[in-house]
């Protein structure tokens, strides 16, 4: 494609009201643009990654066995009566009326409708398993869009379902979703886990997410070095507690004098030197709310403003926590203890409470989960820390990473085809229950998360199978014949190879091609300007390492092919 054919808003100036690289980069390479809350254009340049996205996991779906089909993104409230979720679901559901009071809603998701389908038409063991998935937009009224496509209210999803005439026949149709999603972030080039996670409102027996690995990922994950085993933290196996805390022991309130050392803080909570800590002071939509302390792993700052109910989070050092509260500083505690005094405090409206500073007796020792801090608190503050031995393998130890979740498979088991009564005669005749399981991705999020894994301060670094294009031609100097028919031959002939190649093509200066070549992040650069093709050579550049190259023009085909 040549640039001067192509739409592809660049902007210099990086827009206030993006908070995220990959928000910020998507709309600098003009990639997106926002028409509501949430709601965003795709622009050609975003479009063709989302393509790309798309046909990894269209070829992957369909090796799998799955069978694509396409369902409506407005449905009947009467479906989501029958499964119970239309009260269930909360304000995430957007419902409006039609012209006839009749009563629907924008799918956040498609068990229902894909549930009915199935149960009009399955009446036989004989008909089973399939699997049936889609690609298509769905819409959900997040409480906060935010990030741009990495959580908007409209977004593009691939679903699938499975269906299995009991558990171990729906437990292989799991796993070959399992398999399939593995080789479709493999293909797409991302670094990524699969993780175990909660099952959350969905419902069923177990579930893995896939999450790219990211620093701005609003999960916390474990993997361990030796084995397999990864789980989001918010399901991690609790580390073995050690043998003298088996018994409870009572919860003490502490006094924290001035400035104890390191050591002294350590040996007094009884924690590894290693697990501390610096003190910090959470400010919470401007109000300093509680100081607290940091290990060597990060706070899930996400989670943190979700227990406060706060917008904005500011964590401040050591000297700010003293200007504020006019107190020293100087104690310090397991991360895990002082998040679980913050929210306990948080939930009980007392927003100036001062831990972590010496301010008075604001420490507690000996929190034990269950007696102190209900488990569902713990799954939000779980003290998994990174280099524990993995509770699986006991040969490795555990890695701690930030995730973004890109992708989800549920057992679902009989929980919807239960409730709308989707049964088959098994071969006695007999009528049974059909299993089933469901199967997320979030196209849109998939593309958003790669930028926030792949780009530098000039901009996205696409792997080459989602790049909007493989390969940029930048001619030089545009007024130059030579140039300009070098660059034509060089853009016909990678094409008829099958690169995609975007010829720059522009009558602009070669410090704004460049720039542009590298903020839209294609993997490969060509340049052509006079001099070097005096000598019969163009320069390559690969985005990724910078490197550069400089080829005779008849070798640059089949080198870049
Ligand atoms: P999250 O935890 O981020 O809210 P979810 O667990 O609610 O996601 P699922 O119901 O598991 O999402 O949906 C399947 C996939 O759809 C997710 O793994 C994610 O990739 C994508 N997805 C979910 N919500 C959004 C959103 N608001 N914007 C973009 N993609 C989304
Ligand atoms: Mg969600
Ligand atoms: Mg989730
Ligand atoms: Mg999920």
């Amino acid at each position: 494609m040549r640039y001067t054919n192509c739409f592809i808003p660049t902007l210099k100036e990086t827009p206030s009201d993006a908070e995220v690289v990959s928000h910020q980069l998507m709309l600098r390479a003009g990639m997106i643009r926002k028409l509501a809350a949430g709601i965003y254009n795709y622009l050609p340049l975003g479009l063709r990654s989302i393509r790309k996205v798309e046909t990894i996991v269209r070829e992957e779906m369909d090796r799998a066995g799955a069978i694509e089909l396409l369902m409506p993104s407005v449905q009947p409230a009467e479906l989501w009566q029958e499964s119970t979720r239309w009260e269930q679901y909360g304000k995430e559901l957007l419902r409006f009326k039609d012209r006839k009071d009749a009563e629907f809603c924008l799918g956040p998701t498609h068990e229902e409708v894909v549930t009915d389908i199935v149960r009009r038409e399955v009446k036989s063991y004989r008909q089973m398993p399939f699997n049936l998935y889609q690609i298509q937009t769905k819409f959900r009224d997040e409480i906060r869009p935010r990030f741009g496509l990495m959580r908007g209210r409209e977004f593009i999803m691939k679903d699938a379902y499975s269906f299995d005439v009991d558990s171990s026949a729906s437990d292989l149709s799991y796993d070959k979703m399992y398999q399939a999603y593995r080789r479709i972030f493999q293909r797409c080039g991302l670094r990524f886990r699969a993780v175990e996670a909660d099952t959350g409102s969905i419902g069923g027996s177990s579930s893995h997410e896939f999450m790219v690995l990211a620093d701005s990922g609003e999960d916390a994950i474990v993997s361990c070095t030796q084995c397999e085993y990864a789980a989001n933290v918010e399901k991690a196996e609790a580390r073995p507690a050690p043998a003298e805390h088996a018994e409870p022991r009572p919860l003490e309130k502490v006094e924290t004098p001035a400035k104890r050392s390191v050591e002294e803080v350590t040996a007094f909570l009884g924690i590894p030197s290693s697990a501390l800590v610096k003190t910090l002071l959470v400010v919470a939509d401007g109000t300093p709310v509680a100081a607290l302390v940091r290990g060597d792993h990060d706070l899930n700052e996400i989670k943190l403003k979700h227990l406060l109910g706060c917008e904005t989070l500011e964590m401040a050092n050591e000297e700010m926590v003293t200007r504020v509260t006019g107190a020293p500083v100087g104690f310090a505690g397991p991360v895990g203890l002082n998040i679980k005094i913050v929210a306990d405090l948080a939930v009980q409206g007392m927003k100036n409470f001062v831990t972590g500073a010496n301010a008075g007796d604001l420490h507690l020792k000996n929190v034990t989960i269950g007696r102190d801090v209900t488990p569902t608190q713990y799954a939000d503050i779980r003290n998994v820390v990174h280099g524990d031995p993995c509770p699986r393998c006991e040969a490795g130890h555990l890695e701690l990473w930030r995730g973004i979740e890109v992708g989800h498979v549920f057992k679902l088991g009989t929980k919807y085809s239960e409730a709308l009564r989707a049964t088959y005669l098994d071969a006695d005749g007999k009528e049974q229950t059909i299993f089933m399981g469901c199967y997320g991705i979030g196209i849109s999020r998939t593309v958003a998360a790669c930028i926030e894994q792949n780009h530098d301060a000039d901009g996205i670094i696409f792997p080459i199978p989602i790049a909007p294009f493989h390969c940029i031609v930048s001619a030089v100097n545009t007024k130059d014949a030579e140039v300009m028919a070098a660059c034509e031959s060089l853009y016909r002939d990678l094409g008829a190879a099958g690169v995609e190649v975007l010829f720059d093509d522009r009558d602009e200066r070669p410090g704004i091609k460049f720039k542009d070549a590298d903020l839209i992040g294609i993997p490969l650069r060509l340049v052509v300007g006079s001099k070097n093709l005096a000598d019969g050579k163009v320069e390559l550049k690969t985005r990724r390492t910078g490197e550069v190259e400089l080829l005779p023009l008849a070798d640059a085909v089949e080198k870049i092919r």
